[in-house]
């Protein structure tokens, strides 16, 4: 990615952004559904959210996020994100998350609406690795119970690695009576390369 600044990526980084790799949906969710590769330059590009206050690529990321919803037809009847921890939003002001949820929303011209918050994970000090990559835990709001039931719930975050954080968010979703969870990203690793013959 060059350095240019602006709302959107330039021509020629454009032309070096690879599509989302197509995997397995993630257990709980009826899709999901990423916009760009999270790798080279569409990881570089997904940083820029770190930095609102530079023309972030928001506006571009989420114009393409919501075309991907559209696209295949999914009706959604309210839009929510899987919550950073309070910790990681105290230090930079805002939840990338849900930037990328609010303003997808006003694309579709649905309601964005909190309805999880991140359980308080134990202090990473000390933990296994295997410990501190665990999927976080979330808990429902008191908007779950108003705006889950019955509904088409579209669950937005700025990465998909394992899926894991989606099949956490979506089952507390889904307890609370959701129709359906769709899952929604900005990007998407790929697995690991296989070495296969
Ligand atoms: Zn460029």
């Amino acid at each position: 990615m060059c350095e240019r600044p602006g709302p959107a990526p330039c021509a020629g980084c454009l032309a070096t952004l690879r599509a989302a790799p197509s995997l397995a949906v993630p257990a709980g969710l009826v899709a999901c559904r990423a916009l760009l590769a999270y790798d080279g330059p569409g990881r570089d590009l997904v940083a820029r959210l770190k930095y609102r206050n530079a023309r972030s690529v928001l506006p571009w990321l989420a114009a393409g996020m919501a075309a991907l919803t559209v696209a295949a037809g999914d009706e959604v009847d309210v839009v929510t994100w899987a919550p950073t921890t309070g910790q990681r939003r105290r230090e930079r002001g805002f939840d990338q998350a849900e930037l990328l949820a609010r303003r997808v929303a006003r694309e579709l011209g649905r309601p964005a609406v909190a309805l999880l918050q991140r359980q308080p994970g134990p202090h990473q000090t000390g933990l296994r690795l295997a410990e501190r990559q665990a999927a976080p835990r979330f808990r429902p709001r008191r908007a779950v119970a108003r705006a889950a039931p019955c509904r088409r719930v579209l669950l937005v975050d700025d990465v998909v690695t394992s899926g894991a954080t989606l099949t956490r968010a979506s089952r507390v979703l889904t307890d609370a009576g959701a129709a359906a969870v769709v899952g929604l990203a900005a990007a998407r690793t790929a697995p690991p390369r296989s070495r296969g013959p």
